[in-house]
């Protein structure tokens, strides 16, 4: 590496040569994204909330139709497209059962956990295993195993694979660090491309959760940040409408931050640890030890470490996703109290702290949305 440093001028975005292809890929996510979030429309409609011509349009949609993508119905009293002589507008869907997802969750305490998922996230069929201690190719031989009778299982075409692994992952889907499995610059993606021909997408385990409740929980358009409580903790932040990925894609680590100089030891060999007083089995232990008083005090710890997280982001939501009989009650009020204690009264006013009503399926679900928003463009 060179040792003297010369300035470079950063686009904000990568710049390079407009292709035809790149409008008609463009084209098709943006009608579709449309049709996900806002359900049935007409093609005038569609016209009208994208921007494009109705020619366009109509040229996007028969392909998308003819891939059987979409669906087309005549338009009902029921349908909000009302007001206009003649013909009832036909209305063009999303056609939920056309194609079916491979998702895989390793976030939990030693479980594989895998799912067949249809277009609108809905999980169709289970399949999991107990790692019993496997760890590195074992491992890696495990997750093909439960994704092979996913996609033997599956009855429609498989759209891809999502999987969400802990630990620190690159965007070619190479889990560069995961200790608790023994991976280290495993390339899960690619090995999982090779052996089963459909597109892979591999992300952090906090990170796809985060997607998970921004796409099908009941989060709004404001900041959000989810923080996964499990055998460790981890953070995703959504920030305007997208992935926060950080600057070595390791935004959300809030777990080693320190927050207790003389705290517990943590598996990271510091001290202090926001997880050493988070995760789940301490959870388990202070309230076995102290009863449910224990959590509330922790509960103001976690408040103190995450108010300037809160603060500088102006976050509209602060979900924490976890074992509810731990989180929810105690925990959750003395966060939310501890956070309003610390910030300006802006930042409170409109944020909402909860936990994530979609349970232990956010990681599943949000494995989903890797792959319907690196196959469709839809999230
Ligand atoms: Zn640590």
């Amino acid at each position: 590496m060179s040792t003297t440093s010369v300035p470079v001028r950063r686009a904000l975005r990568p710049s390079g040569r407009h292709r035809p292809e790149d409008t008609r890929r463009h084209h098709r996510a943006l009608l579709l994204q449309l049709l996900f979030r806002h359900g049935p429309a007409s093609r005038a409609d569609l016209a009208r909330s994208s921007g494009l011509t109705r020619v366009t349009v109509s040229d996007v949609i028969a392909g998308l139709v003819a891939e059987e993508l979409l669906t087309e119905r005549k338009s009902g009293p029921a349908d909000p497209v009302q007001g206009r002589v003649g013909k009832p507008p036909v209305l063009v869907q999303l056609a939920a059962e056309a194609r079916q997802i491979v998702a895989v969750d390793l976030s939990a305490d030693g479980v594989v956990s895998g799912a067949l998922l249809n277009l609108s996230g809905d999980v169709q069929e289970r399949r999991g295993q107990p790692l019993e201690g496997r760890r590195g190719d074992v491992a890696v031989a495990l997750v093909h195993t439960i994704v092979g009778e996913l996609v033997d299982a599956a009855t429609r075409p498989v759209l891809g694979i999502g999987a969400a692994t802990p630990g620190v992952v690159d965007a070619a889907g190479v889990v560069v660090d995961a200790p608790n499995l023994g991976w280290h610059g495993t390339p899960l993606a690619e090995g999982l491309r090779a052996a089963f021909d459909v597109p892979v997408f591999v992300a952090n385990d906090a990170n796809t959760a985060v997607l998970g409740e921004h796409t099908f929980g009941d989060a709004g358009d404001g900041g959000l940040m989810l923080v996964r409580v499990g055998t460790g903790v981890g953070s995703g932040l959504v920030l305007e409408g997208a992935l926060l990925h950080g600057h070595r894609a390791a935004a959300g680590e809030v777990g080693h931050v320190v927050i207790d100089p003389d705290g517990a030891e943590c598996a990271c060999g510091r001290r202090g640890c926001l997880e050493t007083v988070l995760a789940a089995p301490r959870l388990r232990e202070r309230l076995a030890a102290d009863g449910p008083d224990a959590l509330a005090e922790v509960g103001v710890q976690v408040g103190i470490a995450l108010a300037p997280v809160v603060g500088t982001l102006n976050l509209n939501e602060l979900v924490l996703s976890g074992p509810l009989e731990l989180l929810d009650g105690a925990l959750l009020g003395a966060v939310d109290r501890t956070i309003r204690e610390r910030t300006m009264p802006v930042s409170g006013e409109e944020l909402v702290v909860r936990t994530s009503a979609l349970g232990d399926d956010v990681v599943l679900r949000g494995a989903a949305v890797l792959v319907l928003a690196g196959q469709l463009g839809v999230s």
